[in-house]
């Protein structure tokens, strides 16, 4: 990247998931995935979780993780490039919160706010679910979102089960 690029490079966190197919497969390959985006500096991921699904009922479990990248993409430029991720999982989107080979989500974007018909950002139900909490913090520290710390998010949180691999 040139210094001109690094003006406008921005701390970015995305959540992982995947529950089909070989789930801690697909998940190992999303970040070796996100280590070669174009455009962005590679910071590091949290420890792979297991959570219980949520949405429909008769998933399997969840394998979860968070990264951590610094990107100048412009936003949805960065959900474009995500999405294009899913697809090559070969992700079939039958139903909504369905079991999905990966699942590839904006949490945060430095301390913007984002509401577009595409993209909002913080991620809306970040603060709902602990599997994207206790890897985040893990990563990012106790850091504000939306002037809130995560470890109080955390302990408004409901709690799913959630193990550390
Ligand atoms: P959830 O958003 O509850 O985690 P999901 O991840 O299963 O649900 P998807 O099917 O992956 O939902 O995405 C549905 C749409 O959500 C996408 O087409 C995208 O435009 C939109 N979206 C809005 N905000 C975000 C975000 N922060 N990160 C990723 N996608 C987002
Ligand atoms: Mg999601
Ligand atoms: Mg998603």
């Amino acid at each position: 990247m040139t210094p001109e690029t690094n003006r406008h490079l921005r701390q970015c966190y995305v959540g992982i998931g995947s529950n089909l197919d070989n789930p801690l497969q697909h998940v190992n390959i999303a970040i070796n995935q996100l280590k070669q985006l174009k455009d962005t500096t590679w910071v590091g991921v949290s420890s792979l979780y297991r959570s219980a699904p949520v949405g429909p009922a008769g998933q399997d479990d969840y394998i979860n993780a968070v990264a951590s990248f610094h990107t100048n993409l412009e936003p949805e430029i960065l959900l474009d490039k995500l999405q294009q991720l899913e697809d090559a999982h070969q992700r079939v989107r039958i139903e909504h919160w369905g079991a999905r080979t990966l699942d590839l989500d904006i949490l945060l974007i430095d301390n913007i706010c984002i509401n577009t018909s595409r993209l909002t950002v913080p991620h809306p139900y970040l603060h709902l679910r602990n599997f994207v909490l206790i890897p985040l913090i893990e990563l990012a520290g106790d850091i504000l979102i939306n002037d809130t710390k995560i470890s109080k998010l955390i302990t408004n949180c409901p709690s799913g089960s959630l193990d550390k691999l």
